[in-house]
């Protein structure tokens, strides 16, 4: 791979992780680089040979290299997320409600702005692609001040690399991206190899369809463009729990993490790109100018983005709950 893997940072004091920082490491963070990456993840059966919390793990050592290349923040990941229809029921799937789990997002969204962090790259590790931006919506609207806030979800980055090779002669994997298949445990393999178990990997044992013919649904990350989002539907397939007890949904058994490098590449690539041109065009403590992207008054505007320690007042002051 083009990029040195990470060895994990979650618990160490290397200057990437928010919440392993104190005041004084913050406050010269941001004169340097105001952009933060919230990893979101899951707690999601992952099948025998994958762990729980394989959704988060992968958005946060993708964002571990992301932060090194380039100097931003991360979040510590958010580990409970929501879950389609379908994979409700599944023993060690972790499932907060739409709602409650778009509160708690734009809280966080909220709390990193007051703290400074007004340029968030929220980076999605999980099938919830359908429900992360109302979040983004929400605290534009209640909020209304300037803010850079983009969603990416990292199958979209790369959806050539992880399409089969039916469908891109290229792709160095031979069947379709789906949860916990060939495809996921390869990336988690390649970012994570101390926490899979290959000798424990199980394939789906059922054939694997939907109550519909091939095409009308589309499989893992939407990366076929079939006419209806995976997620986007109820009842033309079946409960994951009734249909795919083994946790996984295609070939582990497949998995290799050579597999995953050419798609991480480009993520990388892409993704400190985003990161550098967000910077280049809004310089740490610049932002969308307030004209351009509120009707607030300039003044409460003003008043928000100097904040409490510097003559303004808090984000809370104006608005709460957000
Ligand atoms: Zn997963």
């Amino acid at each position: 791979m083009k990029y040195e893997y990470s060895k994990g940072s979650l618990d160490k004091g290397d200057g990437l992780y928010f919440q392993n920082m104190t005041g004084a490491d913050v406050t010269e963070r941001l004169k340097k680089n105001d952009i933060i990456i919230i990893p979101v993840g899951s707690t999601e059966y992952h099948g025998k040979g994958q762990v729980y919390g394989e959704d988060g793990f992968l958005v946060s050592r993708m964002a571990e290299i992301v932060a090194r290349e380039t100097g931003c923040t991360i979040s510590q990941p958010i580990w409970f997320g929501s879950h389609p229809y379908n994979q409700l029921g599944m023993p060690g799937t972790i499932v907060v409600p739409e709602n409650t789990f778009v509160d708690y997002l734009r809280a966080v969204i909220a709390g990193y702005w007051n703290a400074g962090f007004r340029k968030q790259i929220l980076l999605n590790g999980h099938g919830q692609e359908y429900v992360i931006p109302n979040a983004i919506q929400e605290f534009g609207k209640i909020t209304q001040v300037p803010a850079v806030l983009a969603f990416v979800n990292w199958p979209t980055v790369i959806v050539p690399f992880l399409k089969d090779k039916e469908h891109n002669p290229e792709s160095t994997f031979d069947t379709p991206f789906r949860h916990a298949d060939e495809v996921e445990a390869s990336y988690a393999i390649a970012l994570f190899p101390e926490l899979n178990k290959k000798h424990q990997m199980e394939d789906t044992k059922r054939e694997i369809k939907g109550f519909l013919s091939e095409g009308h649904v589309d499989k893992g990350g939407d990366i076929y463009q079939a006419p209806i989002p995976g997620h986007a539907q109820m009842g033309l397939g079946g409960l994951e729990v009734h249909f795919y007890p083994e946790g996984v949904i295609g070939k582990p058994t497949l998995a290799e993490g050579i597999k995953a490098e050419p798609g991480l590449d480009f993520l990388f690539d892409y993704m400190i790109r985003l990161h550098n041109e967000i910077l280049e065009k809004f310089p740490p403590g610049v932002l969308p100018d307030a004209k351009d992207v509120t009707e607030l008054d300039q003044a409460t505007v003003d008043a928000l983005l100097k904040g409490p320690f510097n003559g303004g007042r808090s984000l809370y002051s104006h608005r709460y709950p957000i």
